[in-house]
């Protein structure tokens, strides 16, 4: 099947378009932008012809439509005509607690996720924008939702209740729902290639490292514990992001500085993190090349960062009772070796040993990076989430069929 996938933020559309039978990625790029003066579309398509226009798309439709026409562009010759597109898979961020698989997009399905605007109001008003946006320009094609939720809907009670009043939990679904569900999963699912019973019967730990950045247990292919809770701002140092923090201290901020609400939501998800640390930069590379300049503060935010994954592989180990393979994945995950060194450097009371000469070893593909001594393994394996949402909407899509 040719599956066009969407990824509708408020401003942006990111969007592949997948050959499912080879998985080949027939194009792939972004709509930057939208509802400014200026949007950038970019489109790359697999035998490296790039576009890049400059126009004025005012909202999704708009986008979704430009995106289209982009393909049809006889020099890139992607597609011949649209009815060649068999169905539409979109990432949707929340699934709350209904959505624990991705699902055929229905009029339920969307007063569903409507439903759930209270829990995501940044990302599931977008994404809803996006489904009803692809739905007028490729009319009668089924659309498939994919939630980043869904693959820690397998979390047990005691990983996922907070410790506040447990009417908070009934009565405004405040709980820890986790993200980048379908990164851990992939990543997880992929160990089949490495091992005969794939995750089954072990004992995973996924570290997805990019700008956002979460960590998960796995026991025999089922999420037990994740690190990003009720919105994507706790657990791991990030980007621009906080992770975790002594509540108390944004209560005293607020008071010290008279912030207002979205002020204070600025503060966390915005401005802390790695640049909050540092000062300069959010991006890891950035930090690596100043910390060997010298810098101490771009030292400072690296070690803080890489010394809290450190403590989550800890923590999931003792919440699993062992440890068989650690995942690294994601833009910092597959590609900083210094990041990977520091992580696992030491561990090897847990049973995780790194191989530094493969760790320094540059390659976009699925590697062991673990010595020969090490008792768990350590893999590097580069993240494809479209991938799982096509062959989520094409599996999907079949079963409908038959039904
Ligand atoms: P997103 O969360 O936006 O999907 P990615 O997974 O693409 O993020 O990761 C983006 C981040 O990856 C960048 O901000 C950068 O810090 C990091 N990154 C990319 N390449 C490298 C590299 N060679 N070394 C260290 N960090 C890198």
């Amino acid at each position: 099947m040719i599956i066009l996938t969407l990824n509708c933020g408020s401003s942006s559309v990111k969007y592949q378009l997948i050959n499912t039978k080879n998985k080949e990625k027939l194009a792939k790029g972004s709509v930057e932008r939208i509802g400014m003066a200026s949007s950038i579309i970019s489109i790359a398509t697999s035998d490296d012809k790039k576009k890049k226009l400059t126009k004025e798309i005012l909202d999704h439709t708009a986008a979704v439509g430009a995106i289209l026409n982009l393909m049809k562009d006889k020099d890139l010759k992607i597609l011949k005509s649209f009815d060649e597109i068999d169905a539409v898979g979109h990432r949707v961020v929340h699934g709350g607690e209904e959505f624990k698989n991705s699902m055929l997009i229905t009029k339920e399905v969307k007063d569903k996720l409507r439903e759930n605007f209270k829990l995501a109001p940044l990302h599931n008003p977008p994404n809803l924008k996006g489904i009803e946006a692809a739905e007028r320009v490729l009319t009668g094609r089924p659309h498939v939702g994919v939630f980043d939720t869904a693959f820690h809907s397998s979390m047990p009670e005691k990983a996922y209740i907070y410790a506040l009043p447990y009417v908070f939990y009934k009565k405004y679904q405040i709980r820890r729902y986790g993200f980048h569900g379908t990164s851990h999963r992939y990543v997880s699912e992929y160990l089949s290639k490495f091992y005969k019973d794939g995750a089954k019967g072990k004992k995973v730990i996924t570290a997805h490292i990019g700008n956002g950045a979460s960590m998960a247990a796995i026991v025999d292919g089922k999420s037990v514990d994740t690190s990003m809770g009720f919105t994507p701002l706790e657990g791991l140092v990030m980007g621009s992001r906080s992770g975790d923090l002594d509540p108390a201290i944004i209560l005293y901020i607020m008071g010290l500085q008279e912030l207002s609400k979205s002020e204070a939501d600025s503060l966390l998800n915005k401005h802390s993190g790695l640049m909050g640390i540092s000062g300069l930069s959010s991006d890891v590379r950035d930090l690596e090349e100043e910390m060997e300049a010298g810098n101490k503060r771009a030292k400072l935010a690296l070690d803080v960062y890489c010394y809290r994954i450190r403590k989550y592989v800890g923590a999931y180990a003792a919440a699993m009772g062992g440890l068989d393979t650690l995942i690294f994945t994601a833009g910092v995950g597959e590609n900083s070796s210094f990041l990977r060194k520091s992580v696992c450097g030491g561990l090897d009371f847990l049973g995780i040993s790194l191989d530094e000469k493969k760790n320094e070893e540059k390659s976009s593909e699925a590697r062991k990076i673990s010595s020969e001594k090490s008792k768990a393994d350590i893999f590097v394996i580069p993240t494809d989430e479209e991938l799982v949402i096509a062959l989520d909407t094409e599996k999907i899509v079949k079963e409908s069929k038959t039904t």
